[in-house]
C-alpha cells in the first residue's frame, strides 16, 4: 500500500512537472541608475535641465537609453527591473515613455542618492548616461556629484561618481555589470571595479565631442547589458576594505570648513577634509551631508 502510494505520488509529481514546464525561472533583479550627461549626442549643461531649449530632446534619449538597457535586461532574463532616474532633479526620464515592464525611481530623498532604491535584493546593477570625475581631460561634463567639489577620494583611489555609486551598490553585495558613458569613463570605471562591460557612446576631444547617432547608442547598450547579465557570474561586487577614508576636496573653502562641523570629520588642507569609520554607511550618510 505504502509502495503504491509513492507510485501514484511519484505519477502526480511528474504530470505536474509536465503541466507546468521546466524548473521556475530564476530571479535575476536589475537595477539601473540613469545619469544624464553620457547619453549619446549631449554636448552641453544647456542641454541637461529644465529651460534649456533642447532638454525635452535631451531628456527623451536619456529615457530612450534606459528604455534600451531595460531591454536588454529583460532580453537576458531579468525578472524585475528598477529603473533610479539620478540626474539633477531627478525628474528627467519621461514617466509615460520608460519601458512599461519596469519601475521608476523619482526626486531625491535619502543618502544613497543616485543608488536610492537598491537593496541586497538586487542581482546586478547597470549604470548608463555616466561622464568622467572633475579634472579629467576630453571627457565630456566631466565632475564628481557637483561643480563645488574637486575631488572624491575613498581608500585613496580618486572616486567618479560610478566609483562611488560602485561602492554603494557593493555595501549590499551587489555587483556593477555594465556601463555607458563617454570613453573617459568607461576607461575610469575599469580602473576601479576591474572587468566590467563597457559602451562608449562619444569620445571627449577638449571641450567638444565625436559621438555615434543615438539609435546606434541605444543598439549597443541593449545588446552591452543582455552580455553582461548573461555573464553574470564573472562580476564580483566592489567592496573596499575597513576602516574607510573619504577625503573631499572642495573647490571652496568655506563648503570644506562646514563639512569639517561633522563630529569625526578633520580638514586636512584649505580645502579638504577627511572622515574615516569602519562602516562605510557611516562614509556615505557623511558624504551625502558634506555635500549639500
Ligand atoms: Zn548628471
Amino acid at each position: 500500500m505504502k509502495k503504491a502510494l509513492s507510485i501514484v505520488a511519484a505519477v502526480l509529481l511528474a504530470a505536474a512537472l509536465a503541466a507546468y514546464g521546466q524548473q521556475p525561472a530564476k530571479k535575476l533583479k536589475v537595477f539601473i541608475s540613469v545619469d544624464m550627461e553620457g547619453t549619446s549626442g549631449l554636448i552641453h549643461w544647456d542641454e541637461t535641465g529644465q529651460g534649456g531649449a533642447d532638454y525635452p530632446l535631451f531628456r527623451k534619449l536619456m529615457t530612450a537609453e534606459a528604455n534600451a538597457a531595460v531591454a536588454g535586461a529583460f532580453e537576458a532574463g531579468a525578472t524585475e527591473v528598477v529603473v533610479r532616474d539620478a540626474h539633477d532633479s531627478a525628474r528627467n526620464i519621461l514617466p509615460d515613455q520608460l519601458d512599461p515592464r519596469a519601475r521608476l525611481i523619482r526626486d531625491w530623498n535619502g543618502p544613497l542618492s543616485m543608488m536610492e532604491g537598491i537593496d541586497k535584493t538586487f542581482d546586478a546593477v547597470v549604470f548608463v548616461g555616466n561622464h568622467a570625475r572633475a579634472g579629467t581631460p576630453d571627457a565630456v561634463l566631466k565632475h564628481t556629484m557637483s561643480l563645488s567639489l574637486y575631488d572624491v577620494i575613498l581608500n585613496g583611489v580618486r572616486m567618479p561618481e560610478a566609483g562611488w555609486n560602485a561602492a554603494i551598490a557593493g555595501y549590499f553585495d551587489v555587483p556593477v555589470v555594465f556601463l555607458s558613458g563617454d570613453s573617459a569613463i568607461c576607461k575610469q570605471i575599469k580602473e576601479i571595479v576591474g572587468g566590467i562591460e563597457t559602451v562608449a557612446v562619444k569620445d571627449g576631444m577638449g571641450k567638444a565631442a565625436s559621438m555615434v547617432h543615438p539609435a546606434m547608442a541605444q543598439q549597443m547598450i541593449q545588446k552591452g547589458v543582455a552580455a553582461a547579465l548573461r555573464n553574470l557570474k564573472a562580476y564580483k561586487p566592489y567592496k573596499p576594505s575597513p576602516p574607510y577614508k573619504l577625503e573631499i576636496v572642495f573647490t571652496d573653502e568655506n563648503l570644506a570648513h562646514r563639512a569639517s562641523w561633522v563630529p569625526g570629520a578633520v580638514m586636512t588642507g584649505e580645502r579638504s577634509v577627511a572622515f574615516t569609520s569602519a562602516d562605510l554607511m557611516d562614509i556615505i550618510k557623511y558624504f551625502r551631508l558634506a555635500r549639500l
